[in-house]
């Protein structure tokens, strides 16, 4: 069959020379590419050559006759249609064409118009042939992608390493694949569609994989990640994400679950090493820092002043490594667990009121006022460790009292927020800038720039602060205007009562 459409190959076989010629301009002026042949035989041998879309074929000529030719085109070329022409224009020949495999019939002698009307009408049947053959073999690969691409799809969700599952809306299972359910401990043969937490443990997990599948997190940011261990040691960190159909609606959860074990040890490792290598160097470096005082001390009266700055600047930078030290202990403590094991009944008011005294001595150096507000007679005693709160405390209010000029004022208020005691560390001093805001609770961010530069910190100050904060169930934020000052709010959970 031919394919270029505004175009068909005829032949024409026919003895009679005014017929074939006559034809040929006639199909030629309609755009057809014609061949002509006097004789069946080489009207076949025509098409051995070159198939065409359309055989006009003379029923009666001399050697081998029309029905015969038409039997061997039918035969050899079942796409080429054949329209035969009947010189007697009778019936019984055309009908006989016709179950022979005829497409149509034409009656000698015919007009030109008839003959293009015919020939259009058979041009018209080729035209459609070929489209709907295009339409099959279209469809055939499309059914063919379609089947290969779920198959894929398949193989490749069941090779990932890291498991991953779907839920519907409701949070019914409709995906896991295999590591999902060896992470899980799901049996290999568990069958689909239950709710997800027939088929997990984990009360958190389960929780974020239901909010999502029910569409709490469209907003992909606001996604939490989600770490929980299993049986043997096993850490695994869980994140999910909300599948959106049309106009972000959401059609249920994917989530993805990755084996963080050797990140967890790994880490481990680095808080004992931390640990220990802070322990070794704590006392040396202390009685480094002690000898250098006594020699300051004792050098005063006769050594020459360079020679002191010397000893104090080393004394100074013995006194930053035996902070950095400390703070590295505390959080290596806090992260083991270790360092909010004494729980008590605590008056914060008490604790703070002595913090404050202590304090008073860094800030009366600076020309500074550093007073306590308290705004309610009914702050509750609160159950947590009194070195974590001294810890945080002091921290905050250390920090206000370095980062604020000479003769700045920093105001440590309390008071009640709910059945929270909210305590906030407002001073007047250099602010922070809105684009570090995010990062100065990360471990050892510190803000340098003109004001800043001359102090003296380890960056760690912030990180212990929020990791007791929220050891104790509270939070901790900061709000600053660089210039005007910084207000460092804490809130503590009490039992309500
Ligand atoms: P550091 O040992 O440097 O004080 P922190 O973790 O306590 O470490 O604080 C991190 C950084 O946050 C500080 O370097 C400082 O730039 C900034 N910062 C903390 N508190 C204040 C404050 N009250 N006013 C201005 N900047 C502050």
């Amino acid at each position: 069959m031919t394919d270029a459409l505004d175009s068909i190959t005829i032949l024409v076989v026919d003895d009679e020379r005014d017929i074939r010629e006559g034809s040929a301009r006639i199909l030629s002026k309609m755009g057809c590419e014609v061949r002509t042949a006097d004789r069946g035989e080489t009207g076949l041998e025509l098409l051995e050559e070159k198939p065409a879309a359309l055989v006009l074929l003379d029923m009666k000529m001399p050697g081998m006759d029309g029905m015969e030719v038409l039997k061997l085109v039918r035969q050899n070329y079942p796409d080429t249609l054949v329209v035969v022409i009947t010189g007697f224009a009778t019936v019984e020949t055309a009908i006989e064409a016709m179950k022979a495999g005829a497409y149509d019939f034409i009656p000698k002698p015919f007009e030109p118009d008839q003959l293009r009307i015919v020939v259009n009408r058979a041009w018209e049947k080729i035209r459609l042939s070929a489209e709907a053959e295009r339409l099959a073999a279209e469809r055939q690969r499309t059914l063919a992608d379609l089947g290969t691409q779920k198959s894929r799809i398949h193989t490749i969700l069941a090779s990932l390493p890291s498991g991953t599952a779907v839920t519907d809306t409701n949070g019914q299972v409709v995906l896991m694949n295999p590591a999902f359910k060896r992470q899980l401990a799901i049996a290999a043969d568990a069958a689909l569609g239950k709710p997800i937490g027939e088929y997990i443990s984990d009360q958190g997990l389960n929780d974020l994989i239901m909010d999502i599948s029910r569409g709490r997190h469209i907003d992909y940011d606001d996604i939490p990640v989600y770490e929980f261990s299993m049986e043997n040691n096993q850490y695994f960190m869980a994140a999910g994400r909300p599948v959106l159909g049309e106009n972000n609606a959401c059609l249920g959860a994917v989530i993805s679950i990755t084996d963080i074990s050797t990140m967890k040890s790994l880490d481990q490792l680095k808080s004992e090493f931390v640990a220990k290598v802070s322990h070794e160097l704590r006392s040396p470096l202390s009685t480094i820092h002690e000898q250098l005082a006594v020699v300051i001390n004792g050098i005063v009266e006769v050594a020459p002043e360079s020679d002191q700055q010397i000893l104090s600047r080393a004394k100074e930078k013995t006194f930053g490594l035996i902070s950095l030290i400390s703070d590295l202990l505390d959080l290596s403590r806090i992260e083991e667990g270790a360092i909010c094991r004494d729980i008590r009944s605590i008056p914060v008011v008490d604790l703070l009121t002595n913090i404050v005294d202590f304090l008073k001595a860094r800030s009366d150096k600076k020309n500074q006022t550093l007073a306590l507000e308290i705004d309610s007679k009914d702050i509750p005693e609160i159950t947590a460790d009194a070195i974590a709160l001294e810890s945080v405390f002091g921290n905050l209010i250390t920090n206000a009292i370095n980062y604020t000029p000479d003769g700045g004022s920093i105001t440590v208020k309390v008071d009640m927020a709910g059945i929270n005691i909210r305590v906030q560390v407002i001073d007047n001093g250099f602010g922070i800038e809105a684009k570090h805001l995010e990062n100065i609770f990360d471990r050892f961010y510190r803000v340098k720039n003109e004001k800043t530069r001359f102090i003296t910190g380890t960056g760690l100050g912030l990180p212990i602060v929020r990791e007791l904060v929220s050891s104790m169930g509270g939070m901790v934020d900061v709000e600053s205007t660089p210039g005007n000052g910084s207000t460092f709010t804490v809130l503590l959970p009490t039992t309500g009562q």
